[in-house]
């Protein structure tokens, strides 16, 4: 159920991969949690919840790559 975006520039919808950089349009911090201009929900414990009621794995913790070591 997607509203429509008022702002410019246009927020980025909810399934993109920066769709954490929609406008926060109401935020309730003493319920841990904020509604994006797009419908997702981010928790304070960096969880999020689609419009569609999927949730969405935390961005926190180590990237999913393998890093290399660097030999100079
Ligand atoms: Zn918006």
């Amino acid at each position: 159920m997607a509203r429509p975006c008022g702002h410019q520039p246009t927020c980025p919808p909810a399934g993109a991969i920066d769709h954490d950089a929609a406008r926060v349009i109401a935020a309730f911090p003493e319920q841990g949690w904020s509604l994006l201009c797009n419908g997702v929900v981010v928790f304070d414990d960096g969880g999020e919840l689609s419009p569609d009621n999927k949730a969405l794995p935390a961005q926190r913790g180590p990237a999913p790559h393998t890093l290399t070591a660097v030999t100079a």
